[in-house]
C-alpha cells in the first residue's frame, strides 16, 4: 500500500509487514528490486532535478525516512503507519540474510567506514556472506567494476553515495543484475562503521 505525500508515493505499511510481506519472499525468489529511503530533502530535489525524479519514480518502493515525512503526512491527512528508516530496514535485513544464507555486498561510504561496518556486520551478525565490498570514492562506475559485482551474485546491495548518487547509481546499474534487493542506504555505513 502506498501513500502519495508531496507528489512521490510512499510505502505505508508497518516495518513488519514491509519486510515479511515484500523484502524476504523478494530474497527467497530471488527477485529484483528497487528501494529508495526518502526524507524530505529528497521530495524537495525531486522537484528541482527532472533527473533524480526520474530515478526514484523508477524505484520499486519509496520508504519514509525521516521524521519530517511522516509529520507532512500526518499533516496532510494521510498518515503513514510508521517510519522506515534506511538503518532499520538495513539492520533487519542482515539479521534475516545471515539466518538465511543470503549475501550482501556493501558499496559506499570512505574507504574507513565501508571496511568497519562490513567488520562490524561480521561480528553482529554471524554467519552473513559477504558478497562483496567496496567503498564510495573508488572507480565504480566501470565496466570491469559492475562486472566483477555482478559476477559475486549479491542478494542485498546496500548502495551508501549519498543521496542522488546512490539512486543514479542503481538506476544505471540495476538491468546487469538478474536479482537483488538494492537500496539506497545513505549515511547507514557509517553509522554501521560506528
Ligand atoms: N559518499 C560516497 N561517495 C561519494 C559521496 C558520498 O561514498 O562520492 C558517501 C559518504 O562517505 C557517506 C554517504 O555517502 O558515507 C552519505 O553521504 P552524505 O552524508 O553526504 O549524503 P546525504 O546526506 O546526502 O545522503
Amino acid at each position: 500500500v502506498t501513500t502519495p505525500i508531496m507528489g512521490i508515493d510512499f510505502v505505508n505499511a508497518s516495518m513488519d509487514s514491509f519486510l515479511n510481506r515484500t523484502i524476504y519472499p523478494f530474497l527467497e525468489e530471488e527477485r529484483k528490486c528497487f528501494i529508495v529511503t526518502a526524507n524530505p530533502e529528497f521530495v524537495i530535489r525531486t522537484r528541482e532535478s527532472i533527473e533524480f525524479k526520474q530515478h526514484v519514480e523508477s524505484a520499486d518502493y519509496v520508504l519514509p525516512d525521516g521524521i519530517g515525512i511522516i509529520n507532512a503526512a500526518k499533516i496532510s491527512g494521510m498518515p503513514l503507519k510508521e517510519r522506515l528508516s534506511g538503518v532499520d530496514v538495513t539492520h533487519a535485513m542482515l539479521e534475516y540474510a545471515a539466518q538465511k544464507g543470503h549475501s550482501v555486498f556493501f558499496l559506499g561510504a570512505k574507504k574507513d567506514s565501508n571496511q568497519k561496518a562490513v567488520e562490524n556486520a561480521r561480528k553482529k551478525f554471524p554467519g552473513l556472506i559477504i558478497a562483496g565490498y567496496e567503498h564510495g570514492y573508488a572507480d565504480i562506475t566501470s565496466e570491469e567494476f559492475i562486472a566483477s559485482m555482478v559476477n559475486s551474485n549479491p542478494d542485498i546491495i546496500l548502495v551508501a553515495l549519498g543521496m542522488e548518487r546512490q539512486e543514479k547509481w542503481i538506476y544505471d546499474n540495476i538491468d546487469y543484475f538478474s536479482k537483488g534487493i538494492f537500496i539506497g542506504v545513505g549515511g547507514t555505513l557509517d553509522v554501521m562503521s560506528g
